[in-house]
């Protein structure tokens, strides 16, 4: 088990996908996925993921990371809870919504979250001198994953 994120690309929204094979079907559902309303067959949820597979060059995502195991999230929560201090830096989304558990599968962060996110893995960038080879490649993935999503309006899924 392991924990990945993604962030969906913009072509759907920007009209520059093939068309939809259910195009009085398709909707977004409530984190910005794309979706099918009614109460699709198995048949119709098929060729739904089919195309989102081949809609676009991206196939749907713009950017595709893998975070880490359970036990890495796990380190790098205990890492960011003794980099916090009072005063001091503060990771309220990065442990609240991010490294919080190890395996959040299908959850997400709303893109308009995404550039508080951004500062608080700027600020663990920041102090990279001590930082783990490893340590510093979860961060340096997680700030990709900002940009993306700052970048689209799209949200940080998991
Ligand atoms: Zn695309």
């Amino acid at each position: 088990m392991s924990l990945d994120a993604f962030v969906r690309c913009t072509c759907i929204r920007d009209g520059k996908a093939k068309p939809h094979p259910l195009p009085e079907r398709f909707m977004w559902d409530e984190s910005g996925s794309p979706s099918l309303s009614g109460d699709p067959t198995e048949d119709e949820w098929e060729a739904h993921d089919h195309w989102v597979q081949e809609s676009c060059e991206h196939e749907g995502y713009l950017i595709s990371e893998p975070l880490g195991n359970i036990t890495r999230i796990q380190h790098v929560r205990e890492f960011l809870r003794g980099l916090q201090g009072d005063p001091g830096p503060k990771f309220p989304i990065l442990l609240k919504k991010v490294v919080y558990d190890g395996t959040h599968t299908g959850d997400w962060l709303p893109a308009k979250e995404s550039p508080a996110l951004l500062r608080e893995v700027d600020l663990v960038l920041g102090s990279s001198d001590i930082l783990t080879e490893g340590e510093k490649e979860f961060f340096q993935t997680m700030k990709r994953l900002c940009e993306a999503s700052v970048a689209t309006g799209n949200p940080i899924m998991f």
